[in-house]
């Protein structure tokens, strides 16, 4: 696939000459690839009896623990600073986001801030709008947006994007990392898997399910907040961009694919913002945030929102937008500067 001339070239405001070597594509190509079969075979396996109440505790267990890395750890916290943390939630997060093989933390950040400063425009890492808007274009684009951008496009620059992740030595430690921390988000879910069920079969059963089913399942949603939630779905919030909410995919993207209000209030913790949109992940930082683990969270103001929304007849649709009005009523009005 070729990508548009203009988008490659490196110039001052835009500094990313690195382009992956070939050893770096084929390795990433296999982890593209293989998870997904194993997705395509699961259903024949188990229909055949290959899983069981160990297997789907693993893969269940391991998305969750390594998508919330990336939801709140990588995303939320690391990315835009929704939140504060003491260093063990840090390294915690932050070896959890990792174990989804998504890439060294340092990367994944500076990839992501890359996407939000220039958002669907030229120089967006992974827009699906790259090749125009025909239909075969936005097919083309939807693929790109989704994973063909890791092969063809340049590395964001971490030196520009992501100083702070870099900078921060427990941080760097774990990026360099990578490599070890891949290998033992692989082959954890197999050796539980045959501690549980004291079995060589528990051991194939567990990489299986727990690691390979789970790993395409952890990508291909995480994508899908690149590909089809910048393309299909609602705007109800008026943003610069194609982001959008996809409403099906708000469950197993733990709240991430309410992604036009995450565009348009890129800090806040909580992207569910209407009344009804769940968001798994904001429910666990307001849960950390409770029991003292974190603290500083940035909640979306509903105020502000409202004066964000295309239809302000919705407004009583955010969450605690009664209360703020009636909070912003309540308030004493400021005397007049003499
Ligand atoms: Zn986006
Ligand atoms: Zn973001």
């Amino acid at each position: 696939m070729t990508t548009a001339p203009d988008l490659q070239l490196p110039s001052p405001s835009n500094p990313d000459p690195v382009l992956l070597s070939g050893a770096l594509r084929t390795i990433i190509a296999l982890f593209v690839i293989i998870p997904p079969l194993a997705v395509v075979a699961a259903i024949p396996v188990a229909w055949g009896g290959f899983v069981g109440w160990t297997d789907i505790a693993l893969v269940l267990g391991f998305w969750a623990l390594t998508a919330l890395g990336i939801t709140i750890g990588f995303h939320r916290f690391f990315t835009h600073g929704s939140f504060k943390a003491p260093r063990a939630i840090k390294i915690t997060l932050a070896v959890a986001g990792s174990m989804a093989l998504e890439g060294p933390i340092t990367q994944w950040v500076a990839d992501h801030r890359k996407h939000h400063k220039f958002s669907d425009d030229i120089g967006d890492p992974h827009s699906p709008w790259r090749f125009g808007t025909s239909k075969r274009a936005i097919a083309k684009g939807l693929y790109f947006a989704h994973m063909g951008w890791f092969f063809d496009e340049p590395q964001s620059s971490i030196e520009t994007y992501a100083p702070d992740i870099a900078g921060d030595k427990d941080l760097n430690r774990i990026g360099r990392m990578f490599p070890l921390i891949v290998i033992g988000s692989m082959i954890l879910p197999a050796i539980l898997g045959g501690l549980i069920t004291w079995s060589w079969m528990g051991v194939l059963t567990g990489f299986f399910w727990g690691t390979l089913v789970r790993i395409a399942l952890v990508h291909h949603v995480t994508w899908s907040i690149n590909s089809i939630c910048h393309v299909f779905g609602t705007r109800p919030f008026t943003s610069r961009d194609q982001s959008s909410n996809v409403g099906w995919l708000a469950i197993p993207s733990f709240g991430e694919s309410w992604h036009n209000l995450h565009h348009v209030d890129p800090t806040a913790a909580r992207h569910g913002v209407l009344k009804g949109q769940i968001d798994i992940s904001a429910f666990l930082i307001r849960r950390l945030e409770k029991i003292g683990l974190i603290t500083d969270v940035r909640w979306p103001k509903p105020l502000r929102l409202a004066t964000k929304l295309k239809d302000p007849a919705m407004a009583h649709r955010i969450r605690g937008y009664a209360a703020a009005v009636a909070a912003a009523k309540a308030a004493p009005v400021p005397a007049p500067v003499a």
